[in-house]
């Protein structure tokens, strides 16, 4: 899989956090113009936000210092209580003020952490990474690769016992397979025709 691919999906990701953030800024901005204490709520948990962080910067564990924060916490969870219920007296989800990602396992950045606490990639981006091979390998090459374009002279017409372990050429074989392979397409719609099982090492398609 190659870089270009992924760092194409990554931006694509950043492109949805994008919309997701700015849709959430015009959803609040309308619902602040129509119930205002919610405006008030969320400046409010806001400046509460940067006061506690800047606490944790200090370090301080004074006593004054933890009754402080104490009632800091028990404000911002009074507000977000507030908040929720106003919005559920409005028949809103409580995540309304929240963004609304695609992917709620990593929010549309791709990457979630490990129980390891490893950064790995979400089950979202290795699906889209996979579909994209898949369809690469099995469709991309279709209109240079198909049966009109086949030629068996590609094939040598000796047979080689001890290298392939068969009597016939490659040439005859692969004629033989290409004769199953167009047998098995006509009857494709019958469910009694045997399904075509190609085996071979890794790597080989
Ligand atoms: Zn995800």
């Amino acid at each position: 899989m190659s870089n270009e691919i992924l760092n194409t999906l990554l931006k694509e990701y950043e492109q949805k956090r994008l919309k997701a953030e700015y849709d959430l800024e015009k959803r609040k901005q309308n619902l602040y113009k129509l119930i205002p204490r919610l405006s008030e709520i969320d400046d409010e948990l806001n400046s509460a936000a940067i006061i506690t962080a800047k606490n944790i910067l200090n370090n301080s564990d004074s006593i004054r210092n933890n009754e402080f924060t104490t009632q800091l916490k028990n404000k911002i969870e009074i507000l977000k209580s507030e908040k929720i219920n106003i919005l559920k007296q409005n028949n809103l989800d409580p995540n309304y003020l929240k963004p609304f990602y695609e992917c709620t396992i990593c929010n549309d950045t791709g990457y979630v952490t490990d129980l390891n606490y490893k950064t790995v990639m979400c089950s979202c981006l290795k699906q889209k990474l996979l579909d994209i091979s898949f369809n690469k390998s099995n469709m991309y090459n279709l209109k240079k690769e198909n049966f009109n374009t086949f030629d068996e002279r590609l094939y040598s017409d000796e047979p080689d016992l001890s290298k392939y372990k068969l009597n016939i050429s490659p040439r005859k074989n692969i004629l033989n397979i290409k004769s199953k392979s167009l047998e098995f397409i006509e009857n494709f719609d019958n469910p009694n025709y045997k399904n075509l099982l190609f085996t071979g090492s890794t790597g080989l398609r």
